[in-house]
């Protein structure tokens, strides 16, 4: 064999170990724990001691603040984080929802959340990771317990409000440690939202609820390192939204405006979708246009392109959004909230908690902001699946991630003189490796893993319905 050959077989053989070596490394990496505490705001963190939180920011990263998606409530804000999407792409614009064209309702509370026409203008995480080859477990998190496309997640809890947090925990750590183990968990708690509500976020009752909710993700650290699991896993806690403080001072009265025999109102306070009844578009608009300076009246199509809030059905013709603190009722019966959230996804107010950490995170890193869109790339990318059509970026947040394809063998040492047998060596390793690489090629085809680079489908305003269809 001459040694112009025998080179060229050592320079295979290290750039196949070069190929393959990142990939396996990476392989490792691919557990992600998805965590949401509804309605944490990013400043919750400063305000009372929250160790576990601090721990995993000097264990990873910290987001300072995410600006949520329009408007800022529950259902549509946990199904951007799912899908990358705004409201008017995936579908769920509000809490409550109307649509002309099914000519249904929906309410978060009712049944009509198990429809799955209503989650089916956009594909979440969990089902793209199980169509790559993977599986996916849920504990609670909205529209995970719906047929999406005829898919489930391989795992999951009908929702139900009284299973505590330490079982929804214990669950999904089953889930990750049984032999068809899952990749991709998400859990969600119902606080502090809740209290947020009931208490007002200025209340120094907080603090205690707030504490809470740090001692209940010390109680999901531990259980992850009880399991073996938590250095092998990335795992993510954020929120859906922020909260803001109320005032009985701060309500307004439609009914002090316009007749009720005009039109229906959907969803709550404070940002609340207007149907006029048929023929009493003008009407009522112009009843309302002017009506209370401390509430904006937009028609469906002059609503501001920033908050990607019109190309939808479910966005009805007028929206009316009140100003930070204000409340706006058809009148003042019924209970008085202290806190709410849903306003203009600009306020700081509105932001929510993000910190991760993981093999995929940066250590001890800090970055002022990001979009929650782009959190559907990020994980994409954690995860090692290809990315639908989104709204967000993974160039964004890419700075967040350690990149693990810097290769960590060291190639062998190029021999000084040739030898035969240095000669037979090199050509079963570079058989072997080869062998390898056919076989994780076609394992890669299978799963329908991104080919390298990962690139992400950067898609600009608005996303057609059609384009999301199963
Ligand atoms: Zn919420």
């Amino acid at each position: 064999m001459n040694i112009i050959l025998m080179r060229k077989m050592y320079l295979l053989s290290c750039l196949l170990a070069l190929l393959l070596l990142p990939l396996s490394h990476q392989e490792e990496h691919r557990k992600l724990l998805l965590v949401s505490f509804d309605g944490f705001r990013w400043d919750y963190v400063n305000r009372v001691p929250t160790p576990n939180f601090r721990a995993l920011m000097e264990e990873g990263v910290q987001v300072e603040r995410v600006e949520n998606t329009y408007i800022t409530k529950t259902f549509p804000n946990h199904y951007t984080l799912v899908t990358g999407l705004h409201a008017e792409s995936h579908g769920i614009v509000a809490n409550e929802m109307y649509d002309p064209v099914l000519n249904r309702s929906f309410s978060m509370d009712g049944p009509e959340v198990y429809d799955s026409r209503w989650w089916e203008e956009a594909v979440p995480l969990w089902v793209t990771n199980q169509m790559a080859g993977h599986r996916s477990g849920a504990a609670m998190w909205p529209g995970s317990d719906v047929s999406i496309g005829g898919v489930y997640p391989s795992r999951y809890m009908t929702y139900n409000a009284s299973i505590s947090f330490n079982m929804r925990v214990e669950k999904l750590i089953s889930w990750f440690s049984e032999p068809e183990e899952i990749n991709f968990g998400m859990l969600y708690w119902e606080e502090p939202d809740e209290s947020g509500h009931n208490l007002g976020p200025e209340s120094p009752l907080m603090d205690v609820v707030i504490e809470d909710i740090d001692l209940k993700l010390g109680f999901l650290r531990d259980k992850l390192k009880k399991a073996g699991l938590y250095d092998k896993i990335n795992l993510i806690v954020t929120s859906d939204h922020g909260m803001t403080q109320l005032s009985r001072d701060k309500v307004i009265e439609l009914d002090a405006y316009v007749s009720r025999d005009l039109y229906t109102m959907i969803d709550k306070s404070p940002v609340v979708g207007i149907l006029p009844k048929e023929g009493k578009f003008h009407e009522v608009y112009n009843m309302l246009e002017n009506a209370n300076p401390n509430m904006v009246v937009y028609k469906k199509e002059n609503i501001p392109k920033y908050f990607h809030y019109t190309h939808n059905v479910r966005i009805l013709p007028i929206i009316i959004e009140v100003k930070e603190g204000w409340t706006i009722v058809q009148n003042k019966t019924g209970s008085f909230m202290l806190g709410n959230h849903g306003y203009d996804n600009y306020l700081p107010s509105m932001h929510p908690v993000f910190v991760a950490r993981g093999p995929s995170f940066r250590t001890g890193y800090i970055k002022n902001s990001m979009r929650s869109v782009d959190l559907y790339p990020l994980m994409c990318r954690v995860l090692g699946i290809q990315a639908l059509p989104n709204n967000g970026s993974l160039m964004s947040v890419k700075d967040l991630l350690v990149e693990t394809f810097t290769p960590r063998l060291v190639p062998p040492s190029k021999p000084t003189e040739p030898s035969y047998a240095w000669a037979v060596g090199t050509v079963l390793g570079s058989g072997l490796v080869l062998g390898f690489l056919i076989t994780f090629v076609k394992k890669l085809t299978q799963r329908q893993l991104p080919s390298l680079p990962l690139t992400n489908r950067e898609i600009s305003q608005p996303l057609l319905r059609e384009e999301l269809r199963l």
